[in-house]
């Protein structure tokens, strides 16, 4: 009895430490992480609003840019269609952008960025120099066939030209295990890496990322 006690009144205080460790300025910041195909988007939309934070999609600034046809718009169309990575200083400078233009925001979820080690790097050096970090990073785990699955599905109701053709898919998945995979080991050597099945149906995730998400909030 005694002793669970004890032990009941350092885990409040273990997650008290973290707050103080990673709430600066009041703002609580989390990567979703994982494949194409993992869930990232659907989540993060669900996430950001249950827990009042502000979801940065790096995907989705870029299609926009695409769709307004901008110069960037015009330059990255075609690198986006093949499934390749645009350049790092691009989506860097974009997402320095959005943190700086909210300075009030309660946190982050950044969803499709970091996608490389540098990209990871240049967060954390933008973050720092606001006073925060990242509080974790929540891995979507599903298995290949299903992240195949789920955006041939997508294909069929999105105008996604990456999402249409098997390849592209597949060298999408390519390019996520060859450079975006090793921002995995960034964060887990700073214990900030938590799987999370991502398998099974929207709500049930959902709620495993939810759980997960409030443990360290
Ligand atoms: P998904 O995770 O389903 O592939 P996203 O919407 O996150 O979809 O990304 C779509 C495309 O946008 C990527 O294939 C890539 O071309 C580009 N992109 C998005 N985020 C980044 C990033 N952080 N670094 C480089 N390219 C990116």
């Amino acid at each position: 009895m005694v002793a669970g006690a004890i032990s009941g009144r350092y885990t409040g205080l273990l997650k008290i430490r973290i707050n103080e460790q990673h709430k600066h300025k009041g703002m609580t910041n989390f990567l979703i992480f994982g494949p194409p195909g993992s869930g990232k988007g659907t989540q993060s939309v669900k996430l950001a609003s249950e827990f009042n934070l502000i979801h940065l999609s790096t995907g989705d600034m870029l299609r926009e840019e695409v769709a307004a046809q901008t110069e960037l718009g015009r330059k990255v169309e075609v690198i986006m269609k093949r499934g390749e990575l645009v350049p790092d200083e691009v989506v860097i400078q974009m997402i320095a952008e959005r943190i700086d233009s909210n300075p009030r925001a309660n946190g982050f979820i950044f969803d499709g960025f970091p996608r490389t080690v540098d990209q990871a790097r240049a967060l954390d050096k933008t973050l720092a120099e606001k006073n925060t970090s990242i509080c974790k990073m929540l891995m979507l785990e599903v298995e290949h066939e299903e992240l195949v699955r789920r955006l041939l599905l997508r294909a069929e109701v999105s105008d996604r030209p990456d999402d249409k053709d098997v390849n592209i898919i597949e060298n999408r998945i390519k390019v996520y295990k060859e450079k975006t995979e090793p921002v995995i080991a960034y964060y887990r050597s700073d214990g900030k890496y938590l799987p999370v099945n991502g398998m099974g149906d929207i709500e049930k995730i959902f709620s495993r990322l939810s759980e997960t998400l409030a443990a360290c909030i």
